[in-house]
């Protein structure tokens, strides 16, 4: 007998297999759907002026919460054979007698040996000298110890490290790198830039990869201008924040901060070039992994990624759509722009007890482009960022806004270039520096896109 719907139990049975079917297939598209990963894009080891291995460097960021990584270190790609005097690693560590919070002394070999086990970790006698030498495992050899598929993604990077040759420091970092990119010379920073990007670009287009590159540390030696940021357009990141204490994130005297350098560079490319802004990016630029040594501990500074996939493509694009922030501690919920309403919203996680104050940051139509030399201690003119400032109208990169609590939002009243916004916690950054004292994040500008031609 068929029920009162009228199916035949049997049909009714499949209906409702469809109907679980396609709920559980909701829920899984849901499941699957955009969420943020937690990344580190620049960090040193052993392959160059690091002083970890880069499996234990690995293990740092995977234990602590991170889900992508990329180990970029200088002018190298982690390939090919590569074997270390054991005295040499042990030299990284020079000064660093005790491991921090314990009475061990510190002996980056030794762990390396007791976390991976004599059958991994290969050491030979140098002929010569018989000293002993360690192997050091190139990526395509120590990502099968690292990566968990779904939860953490090792990415093959190079910091590709020059000087001009007006004697300016230029690092470029290129990150899900799959050739390695020798320096590229240029008599100028913008040179450099323009050369290193094609080269990267030639590789990722042999390579069907997508490569992310990105200008460290401007202030670093004060190597990188705004202008110099603003006229290769085709760079569409840099380091807003980078964790190394003296890399002059903050600026000086007679420079201005990395942040300034930011609004300045996005200005002249809206402006002058017509061109897309640059999007800000936080890294450790972790260099120090034993004992107690301060200059560029690992946790200080990293991105949060909005992407459907933990793998380099869906992560790079995400980081193309701008759809990311950088923190030092500060945790988004959410950051959205509603380009009809031209409102900017964020979500802040706010934690027991933290106070939280957001500022919109943008430049208005009408801002001088007028720079000036800035003028150093000796009253002599200073080759760096020009100085834009002006007595009164609309000022480059100015607070347009503030707003205390979770739940901040910026409605733009139609005059903006851009607008970003930068969250403050009352919170004390988690690992100390003499460059941050209270935990930030900083979202990428929006509102800009009608000022740029389609490409
Ligand atoms: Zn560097
Ligand atoms: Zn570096």
């Amino acid at each position: 007998m068929p029920g009162r719907t009228g199916f035949h139990p049997a049909m009714k049975n499949l209906l409702r297999w469809i109907l679980c079917g396609g709920l559980w297939l909701a829920g899984g598209l849901h499941a699957d759907g955009p969420r943020w990963w937690k990344g580190n894009l620049h960090t040193h080891t052993l392959w160059s002026d690091g002083d970890g291995f880069p499996e234990m460097v690995g293990l740092w960021y995977r234990e602590h919460g991170y889900n992508f990584l990329a180990l970029s270190d200088h002018n190298v790609l982690s390939q090919g054979e590569r074997w270390m005097n054991v005295s040499n690693v042990l030299a990284r560590s020079r000064g660093e007698p005790w491991r921090a919070g314990s009475h061990r002394p510190v002996d980056p070999f030794r762990d390396y040996l007791r976390r991976f086990g004599p059958d991994w970790v290969e050491t030979r006698r140098n002929p010569t000298n018989s000293e002993t030498q360690v192997r050091l495992k190139p990526f395509g050899e120590y990502r099968a110890q690292l990566e968990v598929a779904g939860r953490f993604l090792m990415l093959p990077a190079e910091e590709i490290t020059h000087t001009a040759a007006n004697r300016k420091a230029i690092h470029i970092g290129a990150v899900n790198l799959h050739d390695w990119i020798p320096t590229q010379d240029g008599a100028t920073v913008p040179e450099v830039l323009a050369r290193t990007l094609r080269a990267v670009q030639v590789s990722a287009d042999r390579n069907g990869s997508p490569v992310l590159v990105h200008v460290n540390h401007p202030n670093y030696k004060w190597g990188v201008t705004a202008e110099d940021l603003a006229q290769v357009v085709e760079e569409p990141f840099f380091e807003v924040w980078n964790g190394v204490d003296g890399d002059n994130d903050p600026g000086d005297a007679h420079h201005p901060p990395t942040e300034t350098l930011w609004d300045v560079a996005n200005t002249l490319r809206l402006v002058t070039f017509q061109a897309p802004p640059l999007f800000g990016l936080a890294t450790d630029d972790s260099h120090d992994f034993q004992g107690t040594k301060r200059r560029s501990p690992p946790g200080r500074a990293w991105v949060m990624v909005r992407a459907s996939h933990l793998t380099p493509e869906s992560l790079i694009h995400a980081l193309q759509a701008g759809d990311f922030y950088a923190s030092t501690g500060v945790e988004l919920r959410d950051v959205r722009f509603d380009g009809k309403e031209r409102l900017l919203s964020l979500r802040i996680h706010a934690r027991p007890g933290e106070r939280l104050v957001t500022r919109f940051i943008g430049t208005r139509r009408g801002a001088s482009l007028d720079g000036r030399r800035r003028i150093g201690a000796n009253g002599k003119e200073i080759d760096t960022t020009l100085d834009y400032r002006t007595g009164s109208g609309p000022q480059i990169g100015e607070v347009l806004a503030l707003a205390k609590g979770s739940n901040p939002s910026y409605h733009l009243r139609g005059d903006e270039l851009y607008v970003r916004a930068v969250v403050t916690s009352s919170r004390r950054v988690a690992v100390a520096t003499t460059e941050a004292e209270f935990q930030t994040a900083w979202t990428q500008p929006v509102g800009w896109r009608n000022l740029v031609p389609a490409r």
